[in-house]
């Protein structure tokens, strides 16, 4: 099929939900992608931020092949290997207890917010059901989820939200001491907001939420599906100021580019959900989960060390290319402002004309690519970047 044809079949048959980038993708390898109409692209997309091995890995290929042509569901009814193998990584590697897992971010936080409530219910009863959350945050587009994110623009056409969720101004302590009413069950964040513009909070207010929190028996929610493993250098974006979250939820990266989420509980609240109280059909499919055990088994320290020092090098080099006004984010996860008249969507557009594919969150561009990019390839990225933005300014 040409570019025309299948952009003419998404029109005329997909619900139009998305402003789609004009190129249609056919297949890739490593952080090269080609579209349609033979074209390569290098690519700082990582399918927002999910193909965390980048495009078609060998060894996550040939696991998600195996795994495929032995067992592809089975409902949770029954054990499965990958799923227990998987949990047990996760849990090893974050210190946390135990796992839920879920098919997406949005569903993913679903789970969080269920369980932070059934927590507090049979701790202190019913009227204590509250999540706080910050303005500008995203956790997912479902009523809950939606109801949690703190963009009004994105609220607007489907009240009513579900009740039981207040938003907070980020970084402002005395909002934060006001809103801990005895309401509150617990508090949702994002170690940086991802779609509301890659913009990381300050240490000190994040430990001002644990100290805070924590003496309230206030359950934190981490919602790391954008900042979760590995994408920052770290494996949970948590570590960068020493936050230590009840609840963690993540999706995005973790399958490298296969539908899995996950809600990871530290001990003091792994025993909120019980038989019967939360479920999915799909959830801990044994093909996801063998993804993401190679995802888990590529990211050991000395990944994750690479990805810290790759991206303390792309840091420089983004804040040295020409009308940046602004960077902002860390490891493989940065989003850049530009002096006027240059717009993140211009940069965008024309990168995409020049081979680079790049990302919008808000007003400003968000590099994700993916976490096995070699300092080559960024390198290639930035001189493509620094065309673009040498023609633009
Ligand atoms: C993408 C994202 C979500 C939603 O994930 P979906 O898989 O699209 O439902 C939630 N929270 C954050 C921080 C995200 O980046």
């Amino acid at each position: 099929m040409t570019f025309a044809e299948t952009k003419h079949l998404d029109e005329q048959y997909i619900m139009p939900t998305y402003g789609r980038f004009g190129l249609c993708l056919t297949e890739g390898k490593g952080c090269r992608v080609k579209d349609a109409e033979g074209k390569t692209y290098l690519d700082f997309t990582a399918g927002i931020g999910v193909n965390s091995l980048g495009w078609c890995d060998d060894e996550w290929a040939a696991a998600v092949c195996k795994q495929a042509g032995l067992l592809q569901h089975t409902s949770n009814l029954f054990y499965t290997q990958p799923g227990a193998l998987l949990a047990k990584k996760l849990c090893e590697r974050t210190g946390m207890d135990k796992v839920f897992f879920a098919n997406s971010g949005a569903e993913a936080n679903e789970g969080a917010i269920k369980a932070a409530r059934k927590y507090s219910r049979k701790k202190y009863g019913k009227d204590r059901s509250t999540i706080l959350s910050i303005t500008n945050s995203f956790h997912g587009r479902t009523m809950a989820a939606l109801s949690a994110t703190g963009q009004t623009e994105l609220q607007k056409d489907f009240d009513p939200m579900v009740p039981g969720f207040r938003h907070i101004p980020a970084g402002d302590a005395t909002a934060l001491a006001t809103a801990l009413g005895p309401d509150v069950c617990a508090l949702m964040i994002e170690p940086i907001q991802g779609e509301g513009g890659v913009l990381p909070f300050d240490k000190e207010y994040m430990e001002m939420i644990e100290s805070v929190c924590r003496p309230r028996d206030i359950l934190i929610i981490a919602d790391e599906i954008q900042t979760g493993v590995g994408r920052t250098g770290h494996f949970l974006a948590s570590s960068l100021y020493g936050l230590h979250p009840d609840i963690v939820t993540l999706a995005k990266g973790l399958g490298s580019g296969l539908p899995i989420g996950a809600v990871l509980f530290r001990d003091t609240c792994s025993d909120s959900l019980g038989k019967g109280e939360h479920g999915t059909t799909f959830g801990m499919n044994p093909i996801c989960c063998a993804g993401a055990n190679v995802v888990m088994d590529r990211l050991d320290e000395a990944f994750l060390e690479d990805v810290a020092e790759k991206g303390q090098w792309f840091h420089k080099q983004l804040a040295a290319l020409p009308s940046v006004t602004q960077v902002s984010g860390a490891g493989l996860m940065w989003g850049l402002s530009f002096a006027p008249p240059i717009t993140a969507a211009s940069v965008r557009e024309e990168a995409q004309n020049r081979g680079l594919l790049c990302l919008l969150a808000k007003s400003r561009l968000r590099l994700l690519p993916p976490l096995i990019i070699s300092k080559e390839e960024l390198k290639e990225g930035l001189s493509i970047l620094q065309t673009v933005l040498e023609k633009l300014s």
